[in-house]
């Protein structure tokens, strides 16, 4: 028997995005006071693609308490150390943006200070000589910290990913209603989405709805006619194609993002293949020409044919407008050069819960909670936008990236370490100082000066604090085993 005085979640798609929805809420509220029910249609299917993410994840899989090896071996999962850009900043560049730390803790001045003096003394090491993490990933070697060495996330196959947080969600009393969405009820009166109307007739109803549809927004565009910002000026990149290969001798922990003539391409390694994407600008390329750069450049056979995905970048003008609230690929999209989208789903989730209305919707929590996700998208637009404009490659598509005027956040930004190296995190934006820097470096700034305190030390202090971090570093990756030892150790899937 339903209880009439249960508040009615519905979500509206069972992609990642969805899923996770459904599993947190789950998780998070008392299923005496909500009822939450997903639609979703197989019909559609879902995007398919996301599968590289960053160390947040952990996060999610700690509140839902899930079995960290039981979710590796369920969704073909490697560990993930960081990024490799590849060909970024100079045609044959090649940094790693590494997960946790670069240095060690110097007071109050940060490590890179002294990186950066070091460099003016005649110390080659590049900055990633520092960061346990990229030492790790390069030399392919991965162990669960033990006492927090190194930080990790997850590649996983998003298919699998997907049915896997649907068996916990359905345990845990979220119901899956399996159809067609043909139409969108609104009341009357309020104008708010009333119910969702299936193929077969079934209408469901309810009191709040999360739009999980993907790129489609069903109901937070298609319904509501929210609008869109369109940040294609910024990111040009309007397509991807994504196919997936067999796998390759060596298991990397790391995603590669590999830049061509106008764009670039993903490499995700699993367990089982590995995920291949070229992500480009149409105006540049044809769609034949991206599929024979994609096609190139795979390590090993294809297993299927390119799967084409056409996006704008940009986001909703209101992420929850009504009693809607937009998330994941309906919520905007930012393409996936840091692997982001699948944590900002995590966050947007966490932020309903916080916002989570209580009697009637207030229009006061609608609007903080817009606010705050605006800022985390606007932020991580930037630095995504970071790894186009400062470049030193010679195609049309980059001298236009260079040349292009980027937001007034992100020209602060690098104005700020351009001139001493400084950087600073406003507020909850999601990548740490770290993070900025070592894009920074990678695509090929070096401040003109660093702090002043550094100069309190000597120059054999400085050359002596870098070598034995460098020495340290070195010990500890020698300690640890093969990547791939490491999950048929602890994680195998079966089939590896
Ligand atoms: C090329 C590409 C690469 C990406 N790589 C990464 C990455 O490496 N890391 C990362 O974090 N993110 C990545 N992303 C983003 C990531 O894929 C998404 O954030 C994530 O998969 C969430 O998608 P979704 O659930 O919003 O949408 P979808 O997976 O598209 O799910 C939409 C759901 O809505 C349902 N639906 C739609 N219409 C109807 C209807 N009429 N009736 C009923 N049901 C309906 C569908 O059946 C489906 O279940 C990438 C995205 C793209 C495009």
């Amino acid at each position: 028997m339903t209880n009439p005085t249960r508040q009615r979640i519905i979500i509206v798609g069972g992609g990642t995005a969805g899923w996770i929805a459904a599993a947190s809420l789950a998780r998070f509220l008392p299923v005496q006071r909500y009822a939450v029910t997903l639609v979703e249609s197989d019909e559609i299917g879902i995007v398919g693609v996301g599968e590289a993410t960053i160390p947040q994840i952990r996060l999610l899989n700690a509140a839902l308490g899930i079995d960290e090896y039981a979710f590796m071996r369920a969704t073909q999962a490697t560990y993930k150390l960081g990024i490799e850009f590849a060909g970024w900043g100079t045609q044959n560049s090649r940094y790693m943006h590494a997960f946790g730390t670069v240095g060690r803790p110097t007071g109050q001045v940060p490590f890179h200070h002294f990186w950066l003096r070091g460099a003016r003394l005649g110390e080659t090491a590049p900055l990633d000589a520092y960061a346990p993490n990229a030492q790790a990933g390069w030399a392919n070697r991965f162990a669960k910290p033990d006492g927090g060495e190194l930080a990790y996330a997850f590649h996983f196959d998003a298919s699998l990913y997907a049915t896997f947080l649907r068996n916990w969600a359905e345990t845990r009393g979220v119901t899956r209603i399996e159809g067609r969405i043909v139409a969108v009820g609104r009341d009357q009166e309020t104008g708010n989405v009333s119910d969702v109307q299936l193929e077969n007739g079934q209408s469901v109803a309810g009191d709040l709805f999360i739009d999980c549809s993907g790129f489609r927004g069903l109901l937070i565009e298609g319904a509501l006619e929210t609008g869109y910002d369109d940040w294609s000026h910024w990111l040009p990149c309007d397509r991807a194609l994504a196919v997936p290969c067999a796998s390759s001798a060596e298991l990397t922990p790391y995603t590669r993002s590999t830049a061509h003539t106008a764009g670039w391409q993903w490499r995700i390694p699993l367990q089982h293949r590995i995920g291949n994407g070229h992500v480009y600008c149409s105006a540049q390329i044809s769609d034949d020409q991206a599929a024979a750069v994609l096609l190139a450049n795979l390590d090993g056979v294809p297993l299927a044919d390119p799967r084409p995905i056409r996006f704008t970048t940009g986001r909703r003008r209101q992420f929850w407008n009504r009693n809607v609230v937009a998330i994941g690929l309906a919520a905007g999209f930012l393409e996936p050069l840091e692997s982001t989208s699948i944590h900002m789903v995590q966050s947007a989730i966490e932020r309903v819960i916080r916002y989570l209305p209580n009697g009637p919707l207030q229009a006061a929590d609608i609007a903080a909670y817009n606010i705050e996700t605006g800022f985390e998208w606007e932020r991580v637009r930037d630095f995504i936008i970071l790894h186009y404009h400062v470049n030193d490659r010679p195609e049309p598509f980059w001298r236009e990236c260079a040349s292009m005027a980027v937001p007034q956040s992100l020209s602060d930004k690098i104005a700020l370490f351009r001139a001493n190296g400084r950087i600073t995190r406003f507020n909850d934006e999601l990548f740490a100082e770290v993070g900025w820097l070592q894009v920074l470096v990678g695509q090929g700034i070096i401040p003109q000066g660093y702090h002043p305190l550094v100069d309190a030390h000597s120059d054999k202090d400085i050359r002596e604090l870098l070598s034995l971090l460098r020495q340290v570093i070195g010990r500890q990756v020698g300690t640890l085993p093969d990547h791939a030892t490491f999950i048929a150790q602890h994680c195998p899937s079966g089939t590896y």
